[in-house]
């Protein structure tokens, strides 16, 4: 279920140097729409003037081809946000475009500051007034400080004060720059389309566009692209600050075709599946996926069991993230909107289900229990990450502590509480072992506690109200 899945904040994407930037971004943003649903926006330039247009809802349903010719431009960022409840409005919508002493700028965030509520009580006890509830607005108001705006190096001042994950999309009228922090906890990358250049969240959106992969915007880099080419400096010095990618993009968040931290995730989804079956073998008729990020673990699972794979359910494509929730007295249940049985794969058979993770636990129940209503004879689980245990301070929405399903529970509590015959989750170790980076380049925060960036030091009394803001 939707409101039930833990959710990522953002997704960016923007064009320099295309006649048809606007277009190009708003493709590129539907190919990010996993990334965020609620809001959308694009903003362009012709070097000189700003156009933007932001809309609550889809990419597909935002942008007619009538606002897309009003925003012809040659260059263009865009933005697609979740939000939490309360705070989805259009104000908090991005990119952000403002005037300051240095002329118009644009800004487009994905990720958390875990020190945002410090910088912004600093900024209003000065006499700052906020539009928004949003870290982008920290952002811009440290770069309009007479300090900052007035210094030749304002950005790399500007990142060396804010702290966290974040991955940025600025708009000048001469240039577009890509910036990401120094653990290079969310993906950011370079492409290129001709002569113009593209920087997207995710590579899946390059192929749609068809631009080529370049690289990867580097922890730690601000990369300046203007009709002079690439200009890349740092603000943190690699040598000395350890990356801490999010594994849990590579689980969950991004999209199967995306090359992130350096490699295809189906593969790293594959090997994730792979590994389960050596550590929680069964004996079982068939394995399934639940569609459709376990799709390429369930694939794994299969190929190092042996195990038949087949469809035992069915995802409907066309349910956004907000439907009516059935009422009283109407039989079918929310998950159900999404997520069907093949009642005729499972029907009388040992079943191994393969899903991403478990955050309340609520809806993984009800599928479980669909699973044997349909006639599954065995129904023994298996999950491609450890335990949620931990919140996430660095820009992904999941329960709280004490409503994480793992919180708490033997593993025979869990069984019990999902009616299944087996639960198994992959441990720690084995995760890390399917991805091609040092063990130690990896953020898992949420399964382990262990934050390189510690939000009690850098939030201290805040820690709750950032957690909870846009
Ligand atoms: Fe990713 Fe979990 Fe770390 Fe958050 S805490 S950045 S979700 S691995």
């Amino acid at each position: 279920m939707a409101h039930t899945d833990p959710k990522e904040k953002c997704g960016l994407f923007g064009v320099f140097g295309d006649p048809n930037a606007a277009l190009l971004t708003c493709y590129g943003l539907r190919a990010l729409q996993h990334r965020g649903q609620e809001s959308a926006g694009i903003v362009s330039t012709d070097g000189n003037e700003f156009i933007q247009y932001r809309g609550m809802g889809l990419v597909a349903d935002i942008f007619t081809e009538s606002i897309i010719d009003s925003l012809k431009n040659p260059t263009a960022i865009g933005h697609v946000r979740y939000s939490t409840t309360g705070s989805s409005n259009i104000v908090n919508s991005q990119p952000m475009v403002v005037d300051y002493s240095r002329g118009h700028m644009a800004i487009a965030h994905n990720g958390n500051l875990v020190n945002a509520n410090l910088l912004r009580s600093e900024f209003e006890a000065s006499g700052s007034i906020f539009r928004t509830t949003t870290d982008s607005e920290v952002i811009l108001h440290l770069m309009a400080a007479p300090e900052n705006a007035n210094h030749p190096d304002c950005l790399v001042r500007c990142m060396r004060k804010i702290r966290g994950a974040f991955c940025l999309l600025l708009m000048t009228p001469s240039e577009m720059i890509a910036i990401r922090d120094s653990r290079g906890y969310r993906p950011l990358s370079l492409g290129r389309i001709g002569d113009a250049y593209v920087v997207s969240s995710e590579t899946c959106a390059f192929d749609l566009v068809g631009a080529e992969y370049v690289r990867d915007i580097e922890p730690g880099e601000i990369l300046r692209i203007s009709n002079e080419g690439l200009r890349s400096e740092r603000f943190s010095d690699e040598k000395k600050v350890t990356p801490n990618h999010c594994i849990f993009e590579h689980i969950y968040f991004s999209r199967a075709d995306s090359r992130v931290f350096g490699e295809n995730v189906h593969l790293v989804r594959k090997r994730l599946g792979a590994r389960l079956a050596e550590e929680h073998p069964v004996d079982a008729d068939i394995v399934i996926a639940v569609p459709a990020s376990a799709n390429s673990a369930a694939l794994g699972y299969h190929d190092r069991s042996g195990i038949r794979l087949d469809f035992g359910f069915v995802r409907n494509p066309y349910v956004g993230r907000t439907f009516i929730s059935p009422k009283s007295g109407v039989r079918t249940e929310s998950v159900q909107i999404k997520l069907n049985v093949v009642g005729e794969t499972v029907r009388g058979q040992r079943v191994i289900v393969v899903d991403d993770s478990i955050v309340r636990g609520t809806t993984t129940k009800a599928k479980m229990r669909h699973l044997r209503e349909a006639g599954a004879r065995e129904v023994h689980l298996r999950i491609t990450c450890p335990p949620h245990l931990h919140p996430c301070y660095y820009g992904i929405d999941f329960a709280t502590p004490s409503e994480l399903f793992a919180t708490n529970r033997t593993l025979d509590d869990m069984r019990e509480f999902l009616g299944v015959d087996s639960v198994g989750y992959l441990s720690v170790e084995g995760m890390l072992h399917c991805v091609s980076q040092p063990p130690s380049h990896y953020c898992t925060a949420c399964f382990t506690g262990d934050y390189a960036i510690q939000p009690q030091e850098e939030m201290g009394k805040h820690t709750m109200e950032c957690r909870h803001k846009s």
